[in-house]
């Protein structure tokens, strides 16, 4: 059947956090809804969407926040991340700052999130590869030195969209269930 009705085993909120204009909202708009937009405009207020799926036989509501017009420093409220058990760390590839900022992001999640938040970091816009500004070895060195998973992605290729999200909410549920 549809999701009227279904029963849900676990929700899991998961928080995107980063620079303006990475790429937060068309992540989440491909993973919910497999849509794109070039011209994706800023929402104001803290919104999210939901995607259900199955992970080991269990139903899994995907409860994924965007932040909307609050990236800047220490703009994001506590009550954003709260009850948070997954974050996306997203920056845009093509703009070394948004990977620069990685580190203040961190910190500032560290800061509000339960200390067992699963973490990933997000090299989006790979399809700009010819405009690339962030090696992959500097985020992947990143990323281990701070025990994060990493994934390079194209929101509007689709590439590893559906594999990030999945990959965080397996590891999730791994450690919840
Ligand atoms: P946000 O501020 O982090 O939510 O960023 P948006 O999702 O609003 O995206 C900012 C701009 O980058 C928009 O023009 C998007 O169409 C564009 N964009 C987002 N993801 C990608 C991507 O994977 N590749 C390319 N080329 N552009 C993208
Ligand atoms: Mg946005």
């Amino acid at each position: 059947g549809g999701d009227f009705n279904q029963k849900i085993d676990y929700v899991f909120k998961v928080v995107l956090i980063g620079d303006s204009a990475v790429g937060k909202s068309q992540l989440l708009a491909r993973f919910a809804r497999n849509e794109f937009s070039l011209e994706s405009k800023a929402t104001i207020g803290v919104e999210f969407q939901t995607k259900t799926l199955l992970i080991d036989h269990k139903t899994v509501k995907a409860q994924i926040w965007d932040t909307a017009g609050q990236e800047r420093y220490r703009a994001v409220t506590s009550a954003y991340y709260r009850g948070a058990v997954g974050a996306m760390l997203v920056y845009d590839m093509t703009k070394r700052q948004s990977f620069d900022h990685m580190a203040r992001w961190l910190e500032e999640l560290r800061g509000h999130a339960d200390k067992n938040i699963v973490i990933m970091l997000i090299g989006n816009k790979c399809d700009l590869g010819t405009l690339r500004a962030v090696p992959t070895e500097d985020a992947q060195e990143f990323a281990e030195r701070e025990n994060l998973y990493f994934m390079e992605t194209s929101a509007l290729e689709a590439t590893n969209v559906e594999s990030a999200f999945l990959t965080i909410l397996t590891e999730i549920y791994r450690i919840i269930s």
